[in-house]
């Protein structure tokens, strides 16, 4: 067996490297990777090297989004077995402190998660990972779904989060890959009308075709004004921000119905932006946050593997490990034509 990894190396360029294949410990499997989804946060951390206070040093693998095959397993692993497909959940954590204890292990502050500086990503032929952070998948449910059950478990948070439910009018600011996520998990939690936001139009084209019932291009339409028509002067019962705009996080608070709620999910470039409080005050809107997902994977696997939450209709484009550094530029080069692209390991 050989282990290749490709590391970044700076920015904007990345370098092979052949890593020793890991040893599993006696809690955790080793898992021929096979399918990784490129992350927006993989693509930044490419570009700029940083975001926010994670900092790349060194050359860094990148990849979170990941499934594959269990090609070995550790002494105490008792619920997999050596060719188990499964989906990686990437964080590794402490299991001791106050928020792993309660169930929010995703606060949990000495989570290891994958490509997230210092901890490694997975875009090598082999990682070791705990057992019981790693799920099975049926198997009507492919490997590049299971890679896609990470993204998916942010918009099934942040729907369950904005608490969907059945009759809903949900709005979503951002269609990309977290934007449509959300859109499919609120379809699937029972909403009647998603309406979408975005600039562009390819993926007010893709989230038309996961059934958002009404898109809005701001660059065509004024977005308060479309969503006061569009839902006979009340607005929307849940908004969910996945643009991370400054402009679309403060329209939230004028798009939420009185007593809905928003759900801030995109993180914007700056840490301050402005928001009118007193609007939402007026109405007695609520507004949440969510980091990353937690008790979730089951559920998304399940969604998928019912049809559900057909997840795949996201990808647009696929490429292979070899090629891995022209998916990222091509990825950079060309935002307007990909929704996600995923990386074909095997
Ligand atoms: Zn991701
Ligand atoms: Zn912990």
């Amino acid at each position: 067996m050989t282990n290749k990894a490709v590391f970044m190396h700076g920015t904007n360029d990345m370098i092979w490297k052949e890593i020793p294949v890991p040893v599993p410990e006696d809690n955790e499997v080793l898992i021929k990777v096979d399918v990784v989804g490129i992350c927006g946060s993989d693509v930044h951390y490419y570009q700029h090297g940083r975001i926010g206070d994670y900092v790349v040093e060194g050359d860094f693998i990148l990849g979170h989004e990941c499934a594959g095959e269990v090609v070995e397993v550790g002494s105490a692993v008792t619920s997999l077995k050596v060719g188990d497909r499964v989906a990686l959940e990437p964080g590794k954590t402490c299991g001791k402190c106050e928020f792993c204890k309660s169930g929010k292990y995703n606060l949990c502050p000495d989570v290891e998660f994958f490509a997230t500086p210092p901890y490694h990503g997975v875009f090598a032929n082999y990682v070791t990972h705990p057992e019981d952070m790693c799920f099975k998948l049926p198997e009507n449910v492919s490997n590049m779904e299971g890679a896609l059950v990470e993204p998916l478990s942010v918009g099934l948070h942040a729907t369950g989060m904005g608490e969907v439910k059945l009759g809903d009018t949900v709005l979503i600011f951002g269609t990309g890959c977290i934007g449509l996520a959300s859109l499919l998990s609120a379809k699937a939690r029972g909403a009647s009308n998603v309406i979408v936001v975005d600039v562009l139009e390819n993926r007010l084209e893709t989230a038309k075709k996961l059934g958002a019932t009404h898109t809005v291009n701001p660059k065509e339409r004024d977005v308060v004004k479309t969503v006061e028509e569009l839902t006979g002067g009340r607005g929307a019962d849940v908004v969910i921000e996945t643009a991370g705009v400054a402009i679309t996080v403060k329209q939230t608070a004028d798009v939420v119905k009185r007593g809905g709620t928003i759900v801030l999910v995109g993180m914007t470039a700056e840490d301050e932006t402005s928001f009118n409080f007193m609007k939402l005050m007026g109405k007695e809107g609520q507004i949440k946050t969510i980091f990353r997902y937690r008790n979730l994977y089951p559920t998304a696997i399940n969604a998928i593997a019912s049809g559900s939450i057909p997840i795949k209709d996201v990808v647009s484009h696929e490429f292979d490990f070899k090629d891995v550094k022209e998916a990222f530029d091509f990825v950079v080069n060309n935002a307007k034509d990909v929704v996600k692209a995923v990386i074909r390991i095997n």
